[in-house]
């Protein structure tokens, strides 16, 4: 049995290798269907070319071309795009912290990608669901060998303010974001946290999340569009060898990045408008920020980019999906959208790096501690 399980781990090393060699932060786009007037979509390039026309000029001069790591068209389906992301996923099993982001104007499909239809069948959801029952699936397949651990915590940042999104009482509690990953503590300690084993598990959070969020749109006026929700999924496991290793997965809607016109708004919806642009500006610069190589990265200038701190070093794997409303009315978003996404996707990062230790470096820790302790015992 050890034989077998030394040719799974050399070749998952492998594997997580070629991945890494990829570069740990890659852009996709993804193109909603069209439900109105035409597209401004005029072609998507099997290479992740997207090339766009500009409904207001003539052909020629209107064509703008954007190049990301992939395009997933109108007809795309939730299945297809899992598919391209799950080594991503899985790699999280392996010990690596992955953030997967959904950035775009509000109605260009960011919801569908992560969560899709809650009330419904199962058969559209999101990468949310079908990440989590990968990681069941991939944990029972592994269970010989390793044994995971899988907790989720949901919250929502609403105007620079963390809410838990799975406790009961949601409206009153706002949540501390602490700084401490790097000792592997959590960065969210006050946020409930739920075991889930199971699908069903995953499906009941998931609608228990949607409500709360949905209870506070009644009054603040679908308030989701203004808000980033944000799933994190924790894995810890220790296998067979005596290693652990304990990584999370942070699955983010992001709110709305459509620019609101400020002669137009005042008040709470200006308020709004401002903080969305100040997180998701943050975000830009953190990612910018970090391709420097410099050593101060700006994550403490928004609520966003602290709490995702740990999954946006330099060691961990980060996928934008930039969702896109191809509508001819839309054309001005779809530009500005694009655009961001196009400076992320030149950031390069260094290699991830996986958080797990091995059983040798556990054993030498207790060393010290014990040794520690007969020092202090003799003082
Ligand atoms: P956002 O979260 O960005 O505001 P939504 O995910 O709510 O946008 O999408 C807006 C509408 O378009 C919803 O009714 C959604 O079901 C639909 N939609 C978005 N993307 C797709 C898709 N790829 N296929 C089918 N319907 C989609
Ligand atoms: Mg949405």
């Amino acid at each position: 049995a050890l034989g077998y399980y030394q040719v799974v781990k050399e070749n998952r090393n492998l594997y997580n290798m070629v991945q890494d060699l990829k570069g740990n932060i890659r852009v996709y786009c993804r193109i909603r269907p069209i439900f109105n007037d035409g597209s401004v979509v005029d072609f998507i390039g099997q290479d992740g070319s997207l090339v766009i026309s500009d409904p207001s000029k003539p052909q020629r001069e209107g064509r703008k071309t954007f190049k990301f790591n992939k395009v997933f068209g109108p007809t795309s389906t939730q299945g297809e795009v899992f598919a391209d992301i799950q080594p991503l996923i899985r790699s999280v099993m392996d010990g690596y912290n992955v953030c997967i982001f959904a950035y775009g104007q509000t109605g260009s499909g960011k919801t569908h990608t992560m969560s899709g239809p809650l009330n419904g069948s199962t058969k559209d959801l999101g990468i949310n669901y079908l990440a989590l029952s990968d990681l069941f699936q991939l944990s029972s397949m592994r269970k010989d060998i390793t044994d995971y651990d899988i907790r989720v915590q949901m919250v929502e940042i609403y105007n620079e303010q963390v809410r838990d999104l799975l406790h009961n009482d949601s409206s009153t509690t706002k949540l501390e974001i602490r700084s401490c990953t790097a000792d592997g503590g959590l960065s969210l300690p006050d946020a409930t946290m739920h075991s889930v084993k199971s699908t069903a598990d995953v499906v009941k959070l998931m609608k228990l999340g949607d409500e709360n969020r949905v209870v506070s749109s009644t009054a603040l006026n679908n308030r989701s569009s203004r808000s980033h929700s944000v799933l994190t999924v924790h894995v810890s496991g220790k296998d067979i060898s005596g290693s652990t290793l304990r990584s999370c997965l942070h699955l983010v809607d992001l709110a709305g990045s459509e620019r609101v016109d400020k002669s137009e708004v005042t008040g709470e919806r200006l308020k709004e408008a401002q903080y969305i642009n100040k997180s998701l500006s943050c975000l830009g610069d953190v990612i910018t920020t970090l391709a420097q190589k410099n050593s101060h990265i700006p994550y403490r200038n928004s609520k966003l980019t602290l709490l995702l701190q740990d999954s946006l070093g330099g060691h961990a794997k980060t996928l934008m999906f930039a969702h896109v409303n191809p509508e001819v009315d839309s054309f001005g978003e779809t530009v500005s959208t694009l655009k961001f996404a196009q400076r992320v996707s030149t950031v390069e990062l260094g290699a991830a790096r996986m958080n797990k230790e091995s059983s040798e470096v556990l054993q030498l820790k207790e060393q010290v501690e014990n040794l520690k302790k007969a020092l202090a015992n003799k003082e």
